[in-house]
C-alpha cells in the first residue's frame, strides 16, 4: 500500500469532516497512523486526533507531539477525599463537584468589558467564581441551567471570602467517571469542548507510542545529575502519570518533574543570553583611558556632590570602558535619581580619549531637555555639544552633519534621527540610549555605525532583577538605588471622580503659592480621539474657571516646534499649569512643578502612574499626586492605586505592576522578546531561573563553543531554536 496514497485520502477526508461540521474521527478510523512517532509528528497523526482538534490544539500552540507532550496539567486532583464548598481552605489548590447555579456578567466601568461571576453551590454552601476575561467564546453559554461541573482552581481570599478566580469548569459527564478509580487525576488547562480527561488520554497515548530513540536527553546528564532533577521522559511520566505522595509538591509547582521543565525553560533562554554576551567580549573596542581633566572638572562644577549610588554605578562604567571589548551596560535607576549626570560623565572620559558620542532620547523634548542640560554644563568644559532631532532644518542638519563626520561634535543628542544612515560619525566611541524600553535591539544595533563603540543603556523604569536577568541577559546591570539627599517624599492621595473640584482648588492654592502644576490625561489609542477632545476641553474649562491662572496644553498631534514652545514655557514658569497627555511620561525635570493631577487613574498602568509621578518631588518643595478615578473601577486597577498610595520605590511597584500584569504586557509585548513560558513562572520560580543562568553561564565558561561531545544536544537545540546566528559569538 502506497503511504502517499493514504495520506492524501486521509488528508481529502479531513476536509469532508471539516466542511460537514461532524466530529466523527476518521482518523482513529484509520488506525494506522501512530505507528513510528516521534517527537516532530504533527499531532493530526496521533491516534484519536482528527483535523477539527488539531485546529483547536493548534490554537494553543500544540502542533507537534513534542509540543502535546508539554501540554503541562495546570492542577492535580485528588479523588480520595470527596471536597465540599464548605470545607475549603484558602490557598487549597483543589477540584470539586458542584451544581452551576448562575452566571451574572457585570460591566466593568465605562468600558465595555465585564467581569463574570459564576456562583456555584453544594448541599454545605455556595462559592462565587470570577472571570475578568472570557477564556474561550461561549465559555459559559456551555453548560445546561444547573448543571453538574467540576471546578478546579486555586481558594482565594477576597474581601474576606473564599472565592475562584478563573478556575476551569467542566461539566460532570460520564466519560470523567471511568476515571474515578485513580486516585490523583492530572487537569490540563481546557480547550474548548474537550474534556481534561480526553487531553490525557491522548497525551498518555502519545507517551506510550513515541519511538524510544527518540527520547534522547538534551540537557548534559551531568547537569541533571548535579540538579538531582529527572530525564525529560521520567518528568513525563512523573507530570502525566501522578502518583498520590507527589501531590502536595505538584500542586505548588515544586516537584522535580515540574522544576525541569522550568529550568529547561530558563535554561534555553540564558544559555542564548550567555552565547551573545561572550560573542560581545570577543568583539574588539579601543579602551577609553580613566578622564583626569574633564571629569573632575565637572564634578569641581556641580553644586552637589554625587550620591554613593551615582559614584559606584559611575566607577563601574569607568572600569568598563577601559577594557578592550565593548562596554554593553545598562543604568537603571529610579525616576530622579540622577541617571543623566551619570551617563554624562561617562561621555566625558570618551570625548578626553578624542571620540565622539551619541546620546539618543525617546522623544524631542527629552532630547532638547539632555541639550539644555548637557549645554549647561558640559560646554563651560569645552565640549562642543549639537541637538539633531526630526524637526531639524534641512540647512542646520547638512552643516551639522558635515562638522559630524569631520570630527567637529564631541557629543550629539538626538532622537531616532540618529539611526538613519545619513548621520556619519567620525569616530564614535559610545553610544547612550535613554529610556531604553522604547527602543528595540535593532535601533541599539544600528546606532553602533559598524564601529563597535561601547553602549550605555538607562532606564527609569525600574525592572524587577529577575526580569532583569532575562531580557537584559546579556548586559551588565549597575543600579543606581538612592535618590539624591533633600528631597521630600511625594504625597499621593486616590479619590473618585466626585471630589475633582477639591483637587483643583489645592492646585490652584499651589499654584497661588508660585507654584506649577501638571494635569494628565490619558490617552488610549482605541478612544484617542475622545481622549483628545476630553483634554482640549478640559483645558478651556479651566481656562474660563481659573482666569488668573496661565494654563499651556501639550498632546502628541501638536507639531514639535509648538510642543517645544509650551514645554520652554512651562520651563520658564511662563506657563503654570500644564494641561497635557502622557507625551511627558518619561524624564522631564521642572523642580518647581510639585502637583501632579491625573485623570483617569484606573487607565494607567502602575510603571506608568509612576513615571508620571516622578514628574514632581524634584525640588526641594514638598509636592502631591492626586490620582482621579471613576467610581466603579476594575479590580486591578483599584490594586494599582493603592499601591501608589503606599509606596514610591520604583522597585517595589515595578514588582506590583509584573505580578498584575505579567511579563508580556510588562515589558510591552513586542519588543520584550521574551519566549511565552509554558510553565516557568517569573516570579513564583526565582530560584530556579538564577539557577539556570549560573548554569548557563558555567556550562558557557567550561566550554565557550560548546564544542565538547556531551554539548552536543545543547548546540544542536540552541541552533534550532534561535538560528544559525545563535552561536554566532562563540563559534
Ligand atoms: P533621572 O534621569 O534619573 O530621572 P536626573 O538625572 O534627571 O534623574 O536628575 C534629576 C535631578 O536631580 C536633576 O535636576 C539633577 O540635576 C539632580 N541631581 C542629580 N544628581 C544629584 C545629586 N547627587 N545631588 C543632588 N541633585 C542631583
Ligand atoms: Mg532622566
Amino acid at each position: 500500500m502506497s503511504l502517499l496514497k493514504t495520506d492524501k485520502d486521509q488528508i481529502n477526508l479531513r476536509q469532508l469532516d471539516i466542511r460537514s461540521g461532524l466530529v466523527a474521527d476518521l482518523n482513529s478510523m484509520s488506525g494506522s497512523t501512530a505507528k513510528n512517532l516521534k517527537l516532530t509528528t504533527q499531532i493530526q497523526y496521533l491516534k484519536g486526533v482528527g483535523p477539527k482538534l488539531a485546529v483547536l490544539f493548534e490554537r494553543r500552540g500544540v502542533r507537534t507531539i513534542k509540543d502535546l507532550l508539554e501540554y503541562f496539567p495546570r492542577a492535580f486532583e485528588d479523588r480520595r477525599a470527596a471536597r465540599k464548598i464548605a470545607s475549603l481552605n484558602i490557598g487549597d489548590v483543589v477540584s470539586l463537584k458542584a451544581q452551576l447555579f448562575k452566571v451574572n456578567s457585570i460591566p466593568m466601568g465605562k468600558s465595555h468589558r465585564r467581569i463574570y461571576d459564576v456562583i456555584l453551590r453544594d448541599d454545605s454552601g455556595v462559592i462565587h467564581c470570577k472571570y475578568f476575561r472570557v477564556p474561550f467564546k461561549g465559555y459559559f453559554e456551555r453548560f445546561q441551567p444547573f448543571a453538574e461541573v467540576r471546578v478546579t482552581g486555586k481558594v482565594i481570599e477576597y474581601r474576606g471570602k473564599k472565592e475562584f478566580h478563573h478556575p476551569d469548569i467542566q461539566a460532570v459527564i460520564a466519560e470523567q467517571n471511568e476515571e474515578l478509580q485513580d486516585a490523583v487525576i492530572p487537569i490540563y488547562p481546557e480547550i474548548e469542548n474537550l474534556s481534561s480527561a480526553k487531553i490525557h488520554k491522548l497525551i498518555s497515548l502519545a507517551l506510550e507510542e513515541v519511538k524510544d530513540e527518540e527520547w534522547l536527553e538534551v540537557l548534559p546528564a551531568k547537569l541533571l545529575e548535579n540538579l538531582d532533577l529527572p530525564t525529560f521522559r521520567q518528568a513525563l511520566y512523573r507530570l502525566h502519570h501522578p502518583v498520590t505522595e507527589n501531590l502536595p509538591d505538584l500542586n505548588s509547582f515544586k516537584d522535580p518533574a515540574q522544576i525541569r521543565f522550568i529550568f529547561e525553560e530558563f535554561f534555553w533562554l540564558e544559555l542564548y543570553l550567555a552565547a551573545k554576551k561572550s560573542g560581545l567580549k570577543k568583539e574588539k573596542s579601543r579602551p577609553l583611558s580613566k578622564s583626569t581633566r574633564l571629569v573632575p572638572g565637572l564634578l569641581k562644577a556641580l553644586p552637589f556632590r554625587l550620591t554613593g549610588a551615582q559614584t559606584q554605578a559611575f566607577a563601574e562604567i569607568e572600569a568598563d570602558l577601559q577594557l578592550p571589548h565593548p562596554m554593553n551596560r545598562l543604568v537603571q535607576g529610579d525616576v530622579g535619581s540622577g541617571k543623566t549626570l551619570v551617563c554624562f560623565l561617562a561621555a566625558l572620559q570618551a570625548i578626553e580619549n578624542q571620540f565622539q558620542v551619541a546620546l539618543m532620547a525617546p522623544t524631542e523634548i527629552l532630547a532638547e531637555q539632555h541639550f539644555t542640560t548637557a549645554h549647561k554644563l558640559l560646554s563651560p568644559l569645552g565640549v562642543r555639544v549639537e541637538l539633531l532631532t526630526g524637526s531639524s532644518k534641512t540647512a542646520e542638519r547638512s552643516v551639522l552633519l558635515q562638522k559630524l563626520k569631520i570630527g567637529e561634535i564631541d557629543l550629539l543628542i538626538g532622537t531616532h534621527a540618529l539611526i538613519e544612515d545619513s548621520v556619519e560619525f567620525f569616530k564614535i566611541g559610545l553610544v547612550i540610549i535613554d529610556e531604553q524600553h522604547r527602543f528595540g535591539v535593532e535601533q541599539r544595533a544600528s546606532l553602533k555605525k559598524n564601529q563597535s563603540p561601547h553602549t550605555l543603556v538607562m532606564t527609569a523604569t525600574p525592572i524587577p532583577r529577575t526580569l532583569a536577568l532575562t531580557v537584559y541577559g546579556d548586559l551588565d546591570v549597575s543600579v543606581i538605588d538612592e535618590l539624591p539627599p533633600g528631597r521630600t517624599p511625594i504625597q499621593t492621595r486616590s479619590i473618585f471622580e466626585t471630589k475633582r473640584p477639591a483637587a483643583i482648588q489645592f492646585m490652584a492654592d499651589q499654584v497661588a503659592k508660585g507654584r506649577q502644576a501638571y494635569i494628565i490625561y490619558p490617552l488610549v489609542e482605541e478612544s484617542e480621539k475622545i481622549d483628545l477632545k476630553n483634554a482640549v476641553h478640559e483645558f478651556e474649562k479651566l481656562k474660563n474657571q481659573f482666569s488668573q491662572i496661565a494654563f499651556g496644553l501639550l498632546h502628541g498631534k501638536m507639531k514639535p516646534p509648538e510642543k517645544d514652545k509650551v514645554m520652554q514655557e512651562f520651563r520658564k514658569g511662563e506657563i503654570q499649569v500644564l494641561v497635557s497627555t502622557t507625551v511627558i511620561e518619561v524624564g522631564v525635570d521642572v523642580p518647581n512643578a510639585t502637583v501632579m493631577i491625573i485623570e483617569h487613574a484606573e487607565r494607567f498602568g502602575l510603571s506608568q502612574l509612576h513615571q508620571l509621578r516622578g514628574r514632581v518631588g524634584r525640588g526641594s518643595q514638598k509636592s502631591s499626586c492626586i490620582l482621579i478615578s471613576g467610581y466603579a473601577v476594575g479590580e486591578d486597577s483599584k490594586k494599582r492605586l493603592e499601591i501608589m498610595e503606599q509606596t514610591s520605590d520604583g522597585f517595589k511597584i515595578a514588582e506590583a505592576d509584573l505580578e498584575i500584569r505579567g511579563p508580556g504586557e510588562f515589558l510591552g509585548v513586542r519588543q520584550s522578546g521574551l519566549p511565552g513560558f509554558k510553565l516557568a513562572n517569573l516570579i513564583r520560580d526565582v530560584k530556579v531561573l538564577q539557577l539556570a543562568r549560573q548554569s548557563a553561564f558555567a556550562i558557557l565558561q567550561e566550554d565557550p563553543s560548546l564544542s565538547e561531545p556531551a554539548h552536543q544536544g545543547l548546540r544542536d537545540s540552541l541552533l534550532r531554536q534561535r538560528g544559525p546566528t545563535a552561536l554566532a559569538g562563540i563559534a
